[in-house]
């Protein structure tokens, strides 16, 4: 949510019982599960006592991170969690420079997934899927393997998602982006069959890799075309499918910040308020569905052509 939200409340950050406050509102409504993302959620020192409110108020609580701060954080948040996520786009040196991270992300990244496993937590290794990247997965299915044949009490698998297209990173997107249908052959051909999930109104994909359980999110078809999106300019990849709470307090169902798709949960608003505006947002969710063409419309809307694949890898952005 880092700045999605308005920008006349950028930075006025919610105290732990405001924050608090405001889930409780969320949760009467009708939402059973939290996830903490950022940004990096670590960098949040209230990060701690937040998940553990969250934990006595829904049913589910997972944290996405990217490992900065989480292994100090970790014994105070391991017992409320559901699910971790940790970011990690390769285990390939050469692969990593071309994604830009750094030995010490890397260490970190799997020092900390490893971490969750030996805290008991299942631990979801999030791969973002790019054209250059995309034929070093196996790598991260092997660090999986490896990782859970150690017979820690947590176990890991790998989540693949597809490249989100941001206006600012236009030109890399066109090159990197990889359908991860496509991907999805490749792993049907080589593993069999998957089994389908329907989660938040998005589809996801599992496929057993010899015993590494593997997500594809269904980069397509889960994005989510509200009536209120219709003639949208931005046209994100995301959609509406759930709800968006910033530390500031700003709920909304789309990530560009537009005050037409959101409101600020402010401290002091009244129970009776807050229930009125969060069911006008869940309004918004349940008459979104899934839009076959929405990936198409992205790419008309923006002009948008894809890459080729014909390209050097090490070329694009190395
Ligand atoms: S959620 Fe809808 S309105 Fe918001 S950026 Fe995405 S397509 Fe546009």
């Amino acid at each position: 949510m880092e700045n999605r939200v308005p920008a006349h409340m950028r930075g006025q950050i919610l105290d732990v019982d405001d924050y608090s406050t405001n889930l409780a509102h969320l949760a009467r409504n009708g939402l059973r599960g939290v996830s903490f993302t950022g940004g990096e959620p670590t960098l949040n020192p209230d990060l701690p006592a937040l998940v553990a409110r969250a934990a006595n108020i829904f049913d589910r609580v997972e944290l996405t991170s990217n490992g900065r701060f989480f292994r100090e954080m970790l014994p105070a948040l391991a017992p409320h969690l559901d699910v971790l996520k940790i970011s990690l786009d390769a285990v390939d040196p050469v692969v990593r420079s071309i994604t830009q991270g750094t030995d010490a992300e890397l260490d970190r990244a799997v020092g900390s997934i490893f971490a969750g496993c030996a805290a008991g937590l299942r631990v979801g290794v999030n791969v973002v899927v790019m054209r250059s990247t995309v034929d070093h997965i196996n790598g991260v299915i092997e660090l999986v393997r490896a990782l859970n044949a150690k017979g820690l009490p947590g176990t890991a698998y790998v989540s693949l998602l597809d490249f989100y297209y941001s206006e600012e990173r236009r030109a890399v997107w066109q090159e990197e982006f990889f359908p991860i249908e496509e991907l999805a052959t490749r792993f049907t051909a080589r593993y069999g069959p998957s089994e389908a999930q329907d989660r938040f109104g998005c589809r996801f994909f599992w496929f057993d890799a010899d015993g590494v359980q593997v997500r594809f999110k269904d980069s397509q078809g889960a994005t989510h075309r509200a009536p209120k999106c219709r003639g949208c300019h931005r046209y994100c990849q995301e959609g509406i499918y759930g709800l968006k709470h910033s530390a500031e307090g700003w709920v909304t169902t789309c990530p560009t910040g537009d005050p037409m798709f959101g409101f600020h949960l402010a401290p002091g608003l009244g129970a009776d308020e807050a229930d009125r505006r969060i069911a006008s947002l869940l309004r918004d969710i349940q008459f979104a569905h899934p839009d076959p063409h929405s990936f198409a419309t992205m790419l008309e809307t923006h002009g948008l052509t894809l890459g080729t694949g014909e390209r050097k890898p090490l070329a694009v952005i190395g």
